[in-house]
């Protein structure tokens, strides 16, 4: 009897240990930017959703200390290949790279960062009216697949000219009439005597995950997902103190309402309150000049660190 509920529970035992080991085991890959223009802003959202790890200078691989995730660090062409094959279970890429990829993976979350676009642009004295004027031309670009796309659309043909850098400066040396590149804030262009004339594509960073995630895994990147939403809403949103006159305080409680509406505090002095609440950055100038012309002073606005809704 003593004997059976031994094994009993050395079974049990087992079967819990190995259920605890296999989940325990189950790391999400992630592939960031070895380095280059995504690289420091995807490290900082990881660190600000808490996950630590090292910064991966020296190592392919790093194991984060308190988040069961591996860090892999990768050129940015390569992480849409990565994560369609499994190598890593997602990762941290310009859009531009995704739809130029065309690999088959699922665009989670955009982050915010890395903001740019995806151009045509000519030398500055030419007469660009439509993207007509592309008909015959040579085109430079390192985008062959969305610039192929944009032609298509267009039911334009022009000759594409694949590069592989320093798009901007094929027009000068001849070797093409026009390019479509990535701009951010078209200094590039400037200093190469172009213009910007089309935006083919809006891009910026985004989370990508492979289609087959284990159930395991989807877990991992749902715990993942909801502290970069609440890293991404704290940075869109700012805490607000201030204090006003009582008989403005419906009106000042309609322009500040806050999550589920302000805090509203009494002050030493009779007649005047604190309010606290949190207000959106888009339209935060606005706000701040209706609450002073309601009387509202003393107004105090910090920055938020996470933002749980
Ligand atoms: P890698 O060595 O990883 O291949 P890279 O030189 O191809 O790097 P970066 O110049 O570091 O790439 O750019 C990485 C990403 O940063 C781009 O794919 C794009 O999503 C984004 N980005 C934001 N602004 C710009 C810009 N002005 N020019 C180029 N990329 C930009
Ligand atoms: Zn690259």
């Amino acid at each position: 009897m003593v004997c059976n509920n031994t094994l009993f529970q050395t079974k049990a035992y087992y079967n819990v240990s190995l259920f605890y080991f296999k989940y325990m085991e189950t790391k999400l890959k992630i592939a960031l930017q070895k380095s280059g223009r995504l690289y420091e802003d995807s490290v900082k959202i990881l660190k600000e959703c808490g996950i630590e790890f090292q910064n991966g200078m020296n190592k392919l691989l790093n194991e984060a200390v308190n988040f069961p995730m591996q860090v892999l660090f990768l050129r940015d062409d390569d992480i849409p290949q990565y994560v369609e094959d499994n190598i890593a279970d997602i990762g941290i890429v310009g859009e531009n790279i995704v739809y130029e990829s065309n690999k088959n993976v699922e665009l989670v979350e955009k982050l915010g960062f890395g903001k740019c676009r995806l151009s045509i642009a000519v030398p500055r004295n030419e007469n660009y009216t439509d993207a007509h004027y592309l008909a015959g031309k040579r085109i430079a670009t390192t985008y062959p697949f969305l610039l192929q796309q944009f032609l298509d659309t267009n039911q334009i043909k022009a000759e594409i000219h694949i590069i592989s850098g320093s798009v901007e400066i094929t027009p000068g040396l001849g070797l093409a009439n026009a390019i479509c590149d990535l701009v951010s804030s078209g200094s590039t262009l400037f200093s190469n005597g172009l213009k910007e004339t089309e935006v083919i594509l809006n891009s910026e960073a985004a989370l990508i995950s492979n289609k087959n995630l284990t159930e395991e895994k989807k877990l991992l990147l749902k715990k993942l997902l909801f502290r970069i939403q609440a890293v991404k809403k704290a940075k869109k949103s700012k805490y607000i103190l201030l204090n006003a006159p009582d008989d403005k305080l419906d009106i000042i409680c309609n322009l500040i309402p806050g999550m589920k509406s302000p805090t509203i505090l009494p002050l030493g002095i009779p007649g005047w309150s604190s309010l606290h609440s949190v207000v959106q950055e888009d339209d935060f100038w606005n706000i701040i000049e209706s609450l002073k012309d309601n009387g509202a002073e003393g107004i105090l606005v910090t920055p938020i660190e996470k933002l749980v809704l």
